[in-house]
């Protein structure tokens, strides 16, 4: 027998790892300069200070930074990498440099620095002031800095195998439970599935600034969702013979029927006025009516 506070631990750490997918499917989704981002930067980004930066440096460059580092654009960072472009003279007149640095602590006093940039002096291996006016802008302003959407998604996958892993884990301990505990799991995924539901209910809709192309965070957390309950009801289907795959089924046509009732009902809005999609009622009612004479009423009104 599993221990009972095994299931929970368990659970509570499927939990956890499902509320930090959400977090950064809402950080995908929404403009994140709104978002209080403090808690996403490493810690050696979060420990820098001007100090650092002037040591890291050295003073002349450090000075020269000094004096870029109100002109740095585009500022990203990812973990304890930060991008950012800036025009400065170089050998060829005014030109656009895309200065990067990425910071690692080996121990606790010294931070070893991996910078990039396309003048003279980064191409020599040494640091520029073009690196020295992004860490300073950094410094200065961390709120102007973006997360980067590739940082960000990579971070995303990583989240979701961690789900997977601790949802794998979570149904091992299923197979040996007690039916008390496997009724209070069941109750614990009911009201978080709700929570999750409610929290992200609106962020399909939210105006997004970014550019997610064929990415749909919230088609992939949906997705995650839906296999967490998908698996757990499948255990315990599985270990007390309740039929409820065949239930989910049947819930899973029951919804498909009701996409299928809104699609008709909202394309017949489009033809008939010009209301928008904010505009439309999800309807209340059960799906009653059959699919062939929703479709034979659709054909109707096209
Ligand atoms: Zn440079």
């Amino acid at each position: 027998m599993s221990s009972p506070s095994e299931i929970i631990r368990r659970a509570d750490l499927l939990f956890r790892n499902v509320d930090k997918l959400e977090e950064l499917t809402l950080s995908l989704l929404s403009n994140p300069k709104k978002k209080d981002t403090k808690d996403l930067f490493g810690n050696v980004l979060r420990s820098l200070d001007e100090i650092k930066i002037r040591k890291i440096c050295g003073e002349v460059i450090y000075r020269a930074g000094l004096q870029g580092f109100p002109r740095v654009s585009e500022k990203k960072f990812a973990e304890n990498t930060l991008l950012g472009k800036i025009d400065a003279r170089g050998k060829n007149g005014i030109q656009l440099f895309q200065p990067s640095i990425s910071l690692e602590r080996k121990n606790s006093s010294k931070i070893h620095t991996y910078g990039e940039c396309q003048c003279t002096l980064a191409a020599e291996g040494s640091l520029c002031p073009h690196i020295a006016a992004l860490m300073i802008a950094w410094v200065r302003k961390p709120k102007e800095f973006e997360e980067d959407l590739e940082s960000l998604k990579s971070k995303f996958e990583k989240t979701r195998q961690r789900v997977m892993v601790s949802l794998e884990e979570l149904l091992h301990s299923v197979e040996t439970s007690s039916s008390n505990e496997a009724l209070d799991l069941l109750q614990k995924i009911y009201s978080n599935i709700r929570r999750w539901g409610n929290e992200i209910k609106d962020a399909g809709d939210r105006e997004t600034s970014r550019e997610l192309e064929n990415y749909n965070p919230l088609r992939e957390f949906s997705a995650t969702i839906n296999r967490i309950s998908l698996a757990i009801i499948f255990a315990i289907d599985h270990k007390y013979k309740l039929n409820a795959i065949e239930i989910y089924n049947r819930a899973t046509l029951t919804t498909l029927g009701k996409v299928l009732e809104l699609f008709v009902e909202n394309t017949r809005y489009d033809n008939k006025s010009s209301q928008t999609k904010n505009e439309r009622k999800v309807p209340r009612q059960k799906t009653g009516r059959s699919w062939d004479m929703l479709i034979e009423n659709f054909a109707k009104g096209c």
